[in-house]
């Protein structure tokens, strides 16, 4: 094996049939460079494990003796007017003692150091649907690259076992860590936010020039029909401008599949458990409409739009 063996994951999502060919399983990596406005995996952000708090969960300290308090070693669990605890961000380490002490799910440390093969053992589990459906395994985040050597070691592994895979990237990475990874890729679904460098740092906190630079790249190790450039549709932020001209570039380069992907509103309530702020409150998903009209505008640059074809 290449890659390093062990790596930080948030999540492992079995039976996913959104995410590339057939049925899936979805290995989550933490750390990404990028912060996107609309991101829904906060929560997959920072490279380390962080500890939730779902407010609702909480009884109350009164209610069940505060055990989390008492677990605490850094005295960052504090109570507020309600009753319920509240961490403070500045003191907490993210040890997770508290996680285990809390007897109502309260509490949720995301992130563990994962072996390939502990991985794996999961990924194995629906072999039986992968044969059947054409499915296999996809290594995103946060940002797989962000860990090159633990997604290179995942993916070999699963071409190793005869599966499919595909990686999710936003693109931000040096070159290197795409080399790296790539031989082990059979589809790449590789995310551009926007066409704009400073509107991309607007949104994102980065500027593209790195994205495009890369993006630039990647028909020189795959073949077109093997990589899907994604962009979001967000109402208000990338426009069927922005998408007319992401289109015409991707055209230019030679590639043949893009996939629009709706903002959506699915990771709002993560913010606060995670002591972030959710910045596009007012933002609402784009309408049935709206999709169909920027499907057009793909499809008009000769590219093949595909939500809902793999
Ligand atoms: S994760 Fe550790 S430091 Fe943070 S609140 Fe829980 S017990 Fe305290
Ligand atoms: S977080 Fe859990 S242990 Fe702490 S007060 Fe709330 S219910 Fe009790």
């Amino acid at each position: 094996m290449t890659g390093k063996t062990t790596g930080q994951v948030f999540n492992i999502q079995r039976y996913s049939i959104h995410d590339g060919a057939g049925i899936r399983t979805l290995v989550f990596l933490k750390g990404c460079p990028l912060r996107c406005l609309w991101c829904c995996n906060p929560e997959s952000q920072k490279p380390g494990p962080e500890i939730g708090l779902i407010a609702s969960h909480c009884a109350g300290v009164e209610a069940c003796g505060g055990p989390c308090l008492a677990a605490c070693p850094a005295s960052a669990l504090g109570v507020n007017a309600e009753g319920k605890a509240v961490i403070d961000r500045q003191r907490c380490d993210n040890c997770g003692r508290c996680a285990g002490a809390c007897p109502k799910g309260a509490l949720k440390l995301v992130g563990r150091e994962m072996k390939v093969e502990e991985v794996m053992a999961e990924v194995e589990k629906d072999r039986a649907f992968y044969r059947r459906s054409g499915g296999g395994m996809t290594v995103g985040g946060g940002e797989p690259l962000a860990q090159p050597e633990f997604a290179a070691g995942l993916l070999e592994a699963a071409q190793n076992a005869y599966l499919h895979t595909a990686l999710e990237t936003c693109g931000h990475a040096p070159w290197g860590h795409f080399e790296a990874v790539l031989r082990h890729v059979d589809l790449l679904q590789f995310d551009l936010k926007h066409i704009d460098p400073l509107e991309h740092r607007h949104l994102t906190g980065q500027s593209n020039e790195l994205i495009l630079s890369n993006l630039e790249r990647v028909l020189s190790v795959k073949v077109p029909r093997d990589v899907i450039v994604r962009f979001p549709v967000v109402p208000g932020y990338t426009d069927t401008g922005d998408i007319r001209e992401m289109a015409r570039y991707m055209a230019r380069l030679g590639f043949v599949q893009m996939e629009l992907i709706p903002y959506h509103r699915l990771g709002v309530s993560k913010y606060a458990q995670y002591g972030m702020v959710y910045s596009l409150a007012e933002c609402d998903p784009p309408s049935q409409g709206m999709m169909d009209r920027l499907k057009e505008v793909v499809e008009n640059m000769g590219l093949v739009e595909m939500s809902g074809k793999i």
